[in-house]
């Protein structure tokens, strides 16, 4: 529990205005816990109110979009934009289409979004956005007009130097690709609005990669500093089937460890001869299918329906599905498997309890902020490119994204350092993160 007043007087004020807003809340209150030795030591940030400006976005803006399905049915979602944090940079942060997407989703998304891009060094402010549409089963035509209705209000407020949105679940290059259409026909302007766009109209080389290829970049370095080990030879295990988790797996696969499982919401599958990727590519990526039907064409695999990962045994655990995926039931699993490191591809896929358990049984933690940094750090770099009008190799980007990573876990070992925490990743990517973003507020005044 908290220990500072200052922390528990803001975050009781945030929890009276909206006890509904959970996710939100989860994520303010993880925040607030780790920065408490700042907070004591520099009673600044009090003076100058930085964590009730923090945890208020900047801006947030709710719409309706309405669209026609195949049919010739209106159909009405939810979309959101919050613009959280400004100082360091562009509003940045993804858009997410998913039916679980609300207002304390987004909200929580964004807070988190201030700290990891203040982690990766870049000239980057936080925000993020979405919708509750849900892509699956829609045609590419529904896709495209839903995506039209929602560019339709959300480009009043974005900008290459305002608000650069980007994909997260359910928006991928084919989403980006209508939302960019739609930006350039109402505005009649070609610029790096949107970051995860196609390489044929301004996207980076490895964008698509960065966030699975960063999270493994991260671990990599984790385990060379901290366990004097690496992936060579590890079992290891992965949630989600989509963006981060393919290229993850494909990253763990390249540094010698061995996938045997991953998962879809329907649930997941175990392949004891190591996952084959080309086959998970074109059942998720070229298909859009579900992962059940890996085992029709892989002998010795198994779908096991409505379970969860974390039941296989392995060393290195990379959640990259969604929020809260591993509750402690799943962590004490993981602890009792053997597990050594947990490293967060998804955005707070660890409920605190299970947060704990895995800190308590030393199990080594490495925090989403910072682990999954890697996917806004290239859409950092293709903005940077698209600013200059110029494109870099993969090679260059990749150089550039490894660099990141491994500044990312020095930068947290040596705040957590600067107050006395040892080796302590999580607080320390909190300490980093809120540290570069609050003296920005206090450097630009009362605003
Ligand atoms: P995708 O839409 O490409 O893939 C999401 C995957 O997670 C799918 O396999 C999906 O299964 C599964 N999934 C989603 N929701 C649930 C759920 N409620 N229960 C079980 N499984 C679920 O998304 P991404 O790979 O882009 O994103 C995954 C995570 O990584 C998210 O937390 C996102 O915020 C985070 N992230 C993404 C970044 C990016 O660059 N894309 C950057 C940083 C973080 P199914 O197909 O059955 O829905």
């Amino acid at each position: 529990m908290f220990k500072t007043k200052y922390a528990k007087k803001v975050f009781e004020a945030a929890e009276a205005r909206a006890p509904w807003e959970n996710e939100f809340l989860q994520a303010v209150k993880e925040v607030l816990l780790s920065i408490e030795p700042v907070l004591a030591a520099n009673p600044k940030y009090e003076q100058h109110a930085i964590l009730e400006r923090m945890i208020n976005p900047d801006r947030q803006i709710a719409f309706r979009v309405t669209w026609v399905d195949d049919a010739g049915k209106i159909q009405v979602n939810r979309a959101y934009r919050f613009e959280f944090n400004g100082a360091i940079g562009p509003y940045k942060g993804g858009l997410r289409f998913h039916p679980s997407v609300n207002s304390s989703v987004i909200k929580f998304l964004g807070f988190e979004q201030v700290f990891k891009n203040a982690l990766t060094g870049l000239w980057l402010g936080g925000g993020k956005g979405g919708s509750d549409f849900d892509p699956k089963g829609k045609s590419d035509a529904e896709v495209m007009r839903f995506c039209q209705a929602f560019m339709s209000e959300l480009y009043r407020h974005i900008g290459e130097n305002t608000d650069v949105p980007a994909g997260d679940i359910g928006v991928g290059k084919r989403e980006i690709g209508y939302l960019y259409g739609q930006y350039r026909k109402l505005t009649n302007e070609f610029t790096g609005v949107l970051t995860g766009k196609s390489l044929d109209f301004g996207g980076s080389l490895g964008r698509t990669e960065a966030t699975g290829y960063g999270l493994c970049y991260y671990t990599a370095e984790v385990m060379n500093q901290l366990m004097n080990d690496g992936f060579e030879d590890k079992t290891v295990v992965i949630s989600g089937s989509g963006n981060v988790a393919i290229f993850a797996a494909e990253k763990a696969t390249e540094l010698g460890g061995k996938v045997v499982a991953m998962s879809d919401s329907s649930g997941y599958i175990y392949d004891p001869d190591g996952i084959h990727l080309g086959l998970i590519k074109e059942i998720k990526l070229e298909k859009r299918g579900r992962i059940a039907e890996y085992v029709k064409l892989r002998k010795n695999a198994k779908f096991i329906a409505d379970k969860k990962v974390w039941e296989v045994a392995c060393d290195i655990a990379l959640p990259c599905a969604t929020q809260n995926e591993i509750g402690a039931d799943d962590a004490r699993k993981l602890i009792k498997n053997g597990v050594k490191i947990v490293a967060e591809g998804a955005n707070m896929p660890s409920t605190p309890k299970a947060i704990d358990l895995f800190r308590e049984s030393k199990v080594v933690f490495c925090p989403s902020k910072a682990a999954n940094a890697g996917g806004v750090a290239v859409s950092g770099l293709e903005m940077a490119q698209n600013s200059m009008r110029v494109a870099w190799s993969v090679e260059e980007v990749d150089q550039r994204l490894q660099t990141i990573m491994k500044n990312i876990v020095n930068q947290s070992l040596s705040a957590a350092d600067k107050y006395g925490l040892g080796n302590d990743l999580f607080n320390g990517a909190n300490i980093s993160g809120f540290e570069r973003v609050a003296d920005a507020m206090i450097e630009q005044g009362v605003i």
